[in-house]
């Protein structure tokens, strides 16, 4: 276990409360993003924050 949990939906910035969460890793970086039930049923679009990979 890592002490870098991703807390956050890097969608929509919900707080990750486990209901559907996901959290994945980065296609293009590798870092470690969370996502809420509701952006990954809808796939919204996300940014990773570390390399600026626009998603999914
Ligand atoms: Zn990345």
């Amino acid at each position: 276990m890592t002490s870098n949990e991703v807390e956050y939906c890097v969608s929509c910035n919900v707080r990750l409360s486990g209901e559907g969460a996901v959290s994945f890793k980065c296609p293009s970086c590798g870092a470690d993003m969370g996502r809420c039930g509701k952006c990954r049923q809808q796939s919204n679009a996300y940014v990773c924050k570390k390399c600026g990979f626009q998603g999914p």
